[in-house]
């Protein structure tokens, strides 16, 4: 039932069914209608026509059996009597066959057929007695039969007449019912014709209100849709039929489609972005290392087939590092954000930068062969002036610097991996020569670089094997000129090479990871060395920026102090600021613990790089030591030695107590005593020595003071 009220299709099965009926009823009836109509027909034709005409030959036959009659009467002969009488006969007998199918045609209904029989009947009876009495000779009686025949026909001829009337009438009755039959049929059918164009015209109504018109409507609403309109009305959503489910599944499409379209929108914006990260660095917006191979493939391509040559210039900042370390990432990326814009504007419009990682950058330029290599020398100039140039960052300016490596095709290299690598090499050795340079890539430094990888691995070997020695630099008292300590210094005697300084191997060291294992090593062996030493005399050692950010460092220190059994009050440790700047908190964490076993803490190379009063009040160390370039270009520069001066008096006036580096005549011993350094260090005092030097040194040491 529900169905039934709500389903489109089941109004439009039951108006179909109905229509269908109504043309099936038509039909039938209709056909019925007909058949009864031809029936009546036929039945008119077939009873009543042919009674008529029945009915007519027996009228003719009467009136001829009077005619056949009158003959015998007026026969004069008995041969034209009997021929009469024979007519006669004749007629009588076809009368009698006339009734006979009169009867058959029209069964028991025999339309008032009983008076004209009796009529018909009583005439022959008198014709035979008119003819018996004719032919017995009874002349007198003839008149008055003869008049008693006549009556007797006239009686027959109405009878029939009668028949004839009823005969007529009935049949117009009959063909009256029938056209009543047809009139009715006819209107029967306009009626169901009429219902079933009303009911066919109905349901068009219908379809239209209730299907055409609301699909319209759907189908402009997804045109809305599809025309980037979202906010259509989706209209028959409270329908129940199937035109209401049909825009309830638009009105669902709907809203699929516009989470489907965000969902697009947003896949594209993160697509978009994924690939301009993938193409471009995020914090620049330069092209990143992929798109930078893949440009300098592309024009690697140009270069093999015409006239134009490439050079690439490999950028590395200088003094970035701390600038990051000391004033935070910010400032840093700031920095570099600056440094890419400086360098686009450095460029011409056919070079392209990129930034490769960190602080390093690069630049794929084009160059004329006949221009090379002043074009790019000069470019090489802009780009070291446009970073050479202060940074203003608010109050704050910042000076860093560049080296700049130079590899150009195709005489350095005719793929992307080998001028890469050669403009890298150059780099690093612009860098070696003292920065804020450029260089020119040159095949004798993959030479120097297989030397520097042979140097790796020799060093390796060298560290596990323990053939890196400590060796000692005598530490002096200005004060009484006594020995109060000695400084361990790494010294390596490589086989092949001979003595290698150690700022080279130490840098080294520090890379590959293995600077604590060199230090400790040394340190067992110096702890075991100064046992040869009088009680006081002090060890001092360097710790590397790196070994300052393990936590571990105080344990592992303590640990070999301990196996070794030397008094940690006897060990002084030398670190530069730049262990400092990167993790002050923890750095001062560790020193801490390290002084309060008793170790010292000196601030070495004090004067170059990051000297700053924050550090010097925020860690209590127990000795600065001044940095050795100072102290040995203090007899030609006045500079160098206000600074000497300025640095004593600022230690002292922080209670601290400065050592000398450096000192290599008298006049400059005498000088630092003189402003109060109660510290020295120096080749005049002795160079970093062997543990049997140092025993030989520490003798003559005692005698003098022995002597004094
Ligand atoms: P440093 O700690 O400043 O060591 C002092 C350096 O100055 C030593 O160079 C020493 O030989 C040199 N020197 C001392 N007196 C004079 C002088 O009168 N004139 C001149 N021209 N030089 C003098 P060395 O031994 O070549 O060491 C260089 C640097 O290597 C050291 O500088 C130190 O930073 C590092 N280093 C050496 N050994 C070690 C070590 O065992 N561990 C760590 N972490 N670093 C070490
Ligand atoms: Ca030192
Ligand atoms: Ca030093």
């Amino acid at each position: 039932m529900f169905r039934f009220r709500h389903s489109l299709r089941a109004q439009l099965t039951l108006f179909v069914a109905a229509l269908v009926a109504i043309i099936v009823v038509l039909s039938v009836l209709a056909t019925i209608s007909l058949i009864t109509i031809r029936g009546k027909v036929e039945a008119v034709d077939r009873k009543w026509l042919a009674s008529t005409q029945l009915l007519g030959e027996w009228t003719d036959r009467i009136s001829e059996f009077r005619l056949a009659e009158t003959y015998r009467a007026l026969a004069t002969d008995a041969k034209s009597r009997d021929a009469a009488e024979e007519l006669a006969g004749e007629h009588r007998r076809a009368i009698a066959e006339l009734q006979a199918e009169y009867v058959r045609l029209h069964g028991g209904d025999l339309l008032d057929l009983v008076p004209l029989r009796t009529a018909w009947n009583a005439y022959f009876v008198a014709h035979d007695a008119w003819v018996k009495a004719d032919s017995d000779g009874l002349q007198d009686d003839q008149a008055q039969a003869n008049s008693r025949l006549h009556h007797l026909y006239k009686v027959a001829a109405n009878a029939i007449d009668r028949v004839v009337e009823l005969n007529i009438s009935a049949a117009h009755a009959e063909a009256d019912y029938v056209s009543h039959e047809v009139r009715e049929t006819l209107i029967l059918m306009i009626a169901l014709c009429g219902t079933g164009i009303i009911m066919a015209t109905g349901l068009m109504i219908r379809v239209r209100t209730n299907i055409s018109q609301p699909l319209g409507a759907i189908t402009k609403a997804l045109g809305n849709l599809a025309a980037g309109n979202r906010h259509v009305d989706v209209p028959e959503l409270n329908r129940r039929d199937e035109i209401g489910q049909m825009a309830k599944a638009f009105d669902i499409f709907r809203a699929n489609a516009f989470a489907l379209e965000q969902a697009h929108e947003a896949t594209r914006v993160a697509q978009q972005q994924a690939q301009a990260l993938a193409r471009h660095d995020a914090l620049t917006g330069l092209p990143n290392r992929r798109i930078f191979s893949a440009e300098l493939e592309t024009a690697l391509g140009h270069a093999r087939e015409g006239s134009i040559t490439y050079s690439v210039l490999m950028i590395d900042l200088d003094r970035f590092k701390p600038v990051n370390d000391l004033q935070g990432h910010a400032v840093g990326d700031l920095v570099l954000c600056e440094v890419a814009r400086r360098l686009k504007e450095a460029v011409r419009k056919n070079d392209t930068v990129a930034r490769l990682g960190g602080d390093e950058f690069a630049i794929i330029a084009e160059v004329e062969p006949h221009g090379y290599p002043d074009t790019v020398i000069r470019l090489a100039g802009r780009v070291l002036a446009a970073i050479r140039e202060p940074i203003h960052l608010g109050t704050n300016k910042i000076e860093i610097g560049a080296s700049v490596g130079i590899a150009s095709c195709p005489q350095d290299g005719a793929e992307p991996g080998a001028l890469l690598r050669a403009a890298d090499i150059a780099m690093y050795r612009a860098k070696r020569d003292g920065r804020g340079k450029f260089c020119f890539y040159e095949q004798s430094m993959d030479e120097e670089l297989r030397v520097q990888a042979a140097l790796e691995t020799d060093l390796r070997s060298a560290i596990a094997n323990g053939k890196i020695e400590p060796y000692y630099q005598p530490l002096i008292d200005i004060r009484d000129n006594h020995i109060y300590g000695f400084e361990m210094l790494a010294r390596w005697r490589h086989p092949e090479r001979g003595a290698i300084s150690p700022d080279i191997f130490i840098p080294l060291a520090e890379q590959l990871g293995l600077i604590s294992e060199l230090t400790w090593s040394m340190l067992r062996q110096a702890c075991r060395d100064s046992r040869e030493w009088p009680d006081g005399i002090l060890l001092s050692i360097n710790i590397s920026p790196i070994q300052l950010k393990n936590p571990a460092l105080p344990t592992q220190l303590l640990a070999i102090l301990n196996q070794e059994e030397f008094p940690p009050t006897r060990l002084e440790i030398e670190i530069t600021e730049t262990a400092l700047v990167s993790d002050i908190e923890s750095a001062k964490l560790i020193l801490t613990a390290l002084q309060s076993i008793g170790i010292r803490i000196s601030l070495d190379d004090f004067g170059t790089g990051y000297s700053s009063l924050y550090h010097l009040r925020e860690l209590r160390f127990d000795k600065i030591k001044i940095d050795r370039s100072f102290i040995q270009s203090m007899m030609e520069n006045d500079e160098s030695e206000k600074i000497v001066e300025a640095i004593v008096s600022l230690a002292k006036s922080l209670g601290l107590p400065t050592v000398a580096e450096g000192i290599e005549n008298p006049e400059v011993l005498q000088q630092l005593a003189a402003m109060g350094c109660e510290y020295g260090q120096g080749y005049y005092f002795g160079k970093a020595m062997s543990v049997g030097q140092t025993k030989a040194l520490l003798k003559v040491d005692i005698a003098v003071q022995k002597a004094v």
